[in-house]
């Protein structure tokens, strides 16, 4: 069977797809989602990485990833990693970039006020991301708050809001921002002591401090040691501490030591405190004394700046129709809107082939035969589901079934399509404050109800089923 490279393309792009929940992310972001796919002669299917180590780390799930591309191309299949120079080379070159970008500072910075000559401190210790910084967040309606939260927090730690707490929904930009602020003060107060901790770290360094070695108490207080002398406390994904009753004695007791002496504290979480299970009042109080930041999906707008600004930092050329095909597709995930980014920039560089949105949506696997959802077919099919007329529910009754199953379609219609929320307002007779609250209380509600929660996502599947 002889395939061109689309072909080829599309098979891999939905394998990878389909193994994506088998393989966990810590793999599968960096090691799979950049293999590019190279070619398919006499049953071997080949794919090509820059990265050497890729082909040692990826050998336990050949199996899984023979399996899944025999059963795309119909017939048996032999899967290698081939290590490309031309790749690797586009790696390091990515990766000396940001790291020239960093010893610019370094030596500016140097030259003029000896700040920031610790380069090694500031790479290694704190486990900061060198793409996390402010300079590489771009700022829209659905995060500036965040934002300049942040930045007024680096800019004087422990001094005007403390704690910070930021939380929203996945790949919204969190951890970049409180790296952000680590950077920021390690930058300008190299004095100060920062430490970016997840917060199954942090459960987990616990844990094998409380069981390891004879020694307890010793260890206990190496423990505390390790997060108490520190001026600049950064806990990322706060919800994790779940049900984890010691963890939360432990962060209480950490938090009450800094806060204590006017050191800062900033904490990222999923969901605003009161959502989180099982967290103790004088925990959640706290969480919420300093100030409480929210980040929300990013507007069409705001997707096509941050895609613009990928390209700009990589030297790349992405047309205007491509840069908003993609951010209209990935609409609620920034993280998901960069790895669309990546793979289709990646691809395109290797392969020698014209950007264009036929040639994105091959190499993503976005067929023509998806719809698109209009506003009509989610009503359609959420009367239905409750059993309602529609013109009842666009209709002015405000009783309590006809009011929830609107604020349930309005939700939905944000959700999965790009329409503008006067977009929505329109369709609705609604004014711009009742879009809004309906998206809130749906989404606040759904944390804690779960029977509405499914109900939603049966509707969304219905919705694009139909
Ligand atoms: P979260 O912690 O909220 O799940 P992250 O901070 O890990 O999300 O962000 C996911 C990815 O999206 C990161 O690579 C981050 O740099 C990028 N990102 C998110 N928001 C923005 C933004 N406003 N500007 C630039 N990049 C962003
Ligand atoms: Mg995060």
């Amino acid at each position: 069977m002889s395939m061109d490279m689309l072909e080829i393309q599309k098979i891999w792009s939905s394998t990878i797809e389909e193994i994506k929940s088998e393989i966990p992310t810590s793999s599968y972001e960096p090691w799979v989602l950049p293999l590019l796919p190279h070619s398919y002669e006499k049953g071997k299917f080949s794919v090509l990485t820059g990265q050497s180590f890729a082909i040692q780390i990826l050998k336990k799930y050949t199996p899984l990833i023979e399996k899944t591309l025999s059963q795309k191309l119909n017939e048996p299949a032999e899967f290698s990693i081939i290590y490309d120079e031309k790749l690797a080379q586009k790696h390091n070159k990515k990766l000396q970039k940001l790291l020239a970008r960093e010893e610019n500072i370094e030596k500016n910075t140097k030259n003029t006020e000896g700040k920031y000559d610790n380069l090694k401190k500031m790479q290694s210790a704190p486990k900061l991301n060198l793409k996390y910084k402010f300079e590489n967040f771009v700022v829209g309606d659905n995060n500036k708050f965040a934002y300049a939260a942040s930045l007024a927090v680096a800019k004087t730690p422990g001094e005007k809001y403390n704690p910070l707490f930021i939380y929203g929904g996945a790949g919204l930009g969190k951890t970049h921002l409180m790296q952000a602020i680590g950077h920021y003060v390690l930058y300008n107060h190299p004095e100060l002591k920062v430490k970016f901790v997840k917060t199954e770290e942090f459960v987990n360094d616990l844990i094998s401090s409380i069981h390891k070695g004879m020694d307890k108490s010793a260890n206990m207080s190496n423990f505390r040691q390790k997060y108490r002398n520190i001026d600049v406390l950064l806990i990322d994904d706060i919800q994790f501490i779940e049900g984890k009753e010691r963890t939360v004695t432990e962060i209480f007791n950490t938090f009450e030591a800094l806060h204590n002496s006017g050191k800062q504290i900033v904490i990222t979480s999923d969901r605003e405190p009161k959502y989180i299970q099982n967290l103790p009042d004088r925990l959640r109080s706290r969480f919420e004394w300093g100030l409480m930041a929210d980040v929300q999906p990013p507007d069409l707008e705001t997707r096509m700046a941050i895609l613009c600004n990928l390209a700009k930092n990589d030297g790349i050329s992405l047309p205007l129709e491509v840069t908003e095909f993609l951010a209209k597709i990935y609409s609620k995930n920034v993280r998901e809107l960069e790895g669309a980014y990546n793979r289709v920039t990646a691809y395109v560089g290797v392969c020698n082939i014209d950007l264009n949105i036929e040639s994105v949506k091959q190499i993503l696997n976005i067929s023509d035969t998806e719809k698109q959802i209009t506003m009509d077919d989610i009503l359609n099919t959420v009367a239905d589901y409750y059993k309602l007329n529609v013109k009842d529910i666009k209709g002015q009754t405000r009783s309590q079934k006809l009011a929830n199953a609107r604020q349930v379609a309005i939700y939905i219609c944000r959700e999965i399509t790009d329409f503008s929320l006067g977009e929505i307002g329109n369709f609705f007779a609604r004014k711009h404050p009742t879009i809004i609250y309906s998206c809130e209380k749906i989404q606040e509600d759904m944390q804690t109800n779960s029977a509405l929660k499914n109900c939603v996502n049966e509707i969304i599947e219905k919705i694009k089923n139909n």
